[in-house]
This record gives C-alpha cells, sequence and structure tokens, in this order.
C-alpha cells in the first residue's frame, strides 16, 4: 500500500480512542468489553485504508471486527471511514500482526481474512508472507477451535505459496476460487487493492482454509 508522510496521522489515531484502541493488550480475553454487543469477532490483518473491513461491519451488524494494520499513514483513512459511518461494530489496531498473541487469548477470535497481503515473491523473503507457516501458528493461537482463515490475493505467486502452506500446516481447503469476479461466489466485499487491480484486468484468487 503507498504510504504517503502524514506526520498528524499519529495524533488523529491517538485522538479517536473510541475506535482506534492504543493499549490492546489491555482487552486481552475481554474483546467483547470494547464493542456495544457481546458477538463473534472477525479480525482482518493488513486492513489499509479499511474498506474491506468497514464494508464488512456495515453489512454485518451481528459481527464485531477489528482492522489491524501495521502504517499509520494508511489505518488513518479507515479510520475517517469508521467516523463518517459511526461504526460500533469495527475497532482498529495499529500494530503489527506478529504481536497478536499479546493482544488476543486462546479461541478470542472466531475467523482471520488476509487480503492482497503483501507478496515479498523472493524466496529468502518467504517468511515474511502472512500466510507462512509462523504465522498460521499464531493464528491458530488466537482462534477458536476449527478457526477459519479467508484469503484473497491477485497475485498467483502468493496464492500458491499460500494453498502450499495451508496444505502443509494441515488445513482443510473448504472454498476456492481462480477468478472471484467471474464466480458465484456472493456478498464479496472489495478491497482498495481488489478494485485496483480487478480495474485493470487482474484476475481476483480466493480461498477459505480450516484448522482441523
Ligand atoms: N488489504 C488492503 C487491500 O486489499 O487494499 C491492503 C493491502 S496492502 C498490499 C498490505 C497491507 O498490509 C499494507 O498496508 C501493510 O502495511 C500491511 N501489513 C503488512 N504486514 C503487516 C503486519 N505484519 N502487520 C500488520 N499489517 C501489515
Amino acid at each position: 500500500m503507498r504510504q504517503r508522510n502524514k506526520p498528524w496521522a499519529k495524533d488523529k489515531l491517538a485522538e479517536y480512542t473510541q475506535y482506534v484502541i492504543s493499549e490492546p493488550e489491555k482487552y486481552k480475553g475481554k474483546w467483547n468489553e470494547a464493542f456495544d454487543k457481546n458477538q463473534p469477532l472477525h479480525i482482518e490483518i493488513g486492513t489499509g485504508k479499511g474498506r474491506f473491513v468497514t464494508g464488512m461491519a456495515k453489512a454485518n451488524p451481528d459481527i464485531n471486527y477489528i482492522g489491524i494494520e501495521l502504517a499509520e499513514s494508511v489505518i488513518v483513512t479507515a479510520l475517517d471511514r469508521i467516523i463518517e459511518e459511526e461504526l460500533p461494530n469495527v475497532k482498529l489496531l495499529n500494530v503489527n500482526a506478529n504481536d497478536l498473541r499479546d493482544y488476543f487469548e486462546k479461541g478470542e477470535v472466531n475467523r482471520v481474512y488476509l487480503n492482497f497481503s503483501d507478496p515479498w515473491p523472493k524466496k529468502r523473503h518467504a517468511k515474511r508472507r502472512l500466510t507462512y507457516r509462523s504465522f498460521l501458528e499464531i493464528y491458530e493461537d488466537i482462534l477458536v477451535d476449527k478457526g477459519e482463515i479467508h484469503f484473497k490475493t491477485d497475485n498467483q505467486g502468493l496464492f500458491e505459496s499460500s494453498l502450499m502452506s495451508f496444505s502443509d500446516y494441515g488445513m482443510l481447503l473448504t472454498f476456492v476460487s481462480l477468478d472471484l469476479h467471474n464466480s458465484d461466489y456472493e456478498g464479496n466485499i472489495m478491497t482498495e487493492y481488489e478494485e485496483k487491480f480487478s480495474s485493470r484486468g487482474s484476475r481476483i484468487f480466493r480461498c477459505e482454509v480450516q484448522y482441523r
């Protein structure tokens, strides 16, 4: 995601404490206290400018959502969307996915979304991919039993290596599409990257996998 220098982003994120959780470790094991309603929790990792997570929150008021994003200058746009829509069921964390175990208890998260994760195409950078084995271990540690990951990307290489990673980990593939926008999958909410790449003619790959 293109990051412009926004020196004011940090202050803005700190100002909206009802939407951006500044000390997420305090909610570990009790995320329902951060939301108006006690309901299932889905998280999106690498949420970018928040089009997906806010669209999902609007479409599914009976689910709580957390968008997790490392880059301040990007997540601040997600914050603008939430402020504008006054969404009660979505929060943001400006943290690194490496540290998710510090913020979530085992079984606290019902689903993980990974959308257009950075592909890290070079072999020597494989460990940085958000579908690498070490990340699958982290997600397993915070998800419910038989928890799911829903993943989409335009990048064929990342999709292939991710399918191998899920398979090596012993996960169950429950949905796959090699051309999401020309499939009968319903209710797709596009991300910023998805809109950009599909408008240029890229195919979108999508899968759902489940821990056993
Ligand atoms: N999901 C958005 C979309 O589809 O439009 C953004 C995709 S962008 C290619 C990937 C995003 O993941 C970037 O904004 C990046 O900062 C974020 N990211 C990468 N590694 C991360 C990590 N370890 N923890 C949190 N966010 C991460």
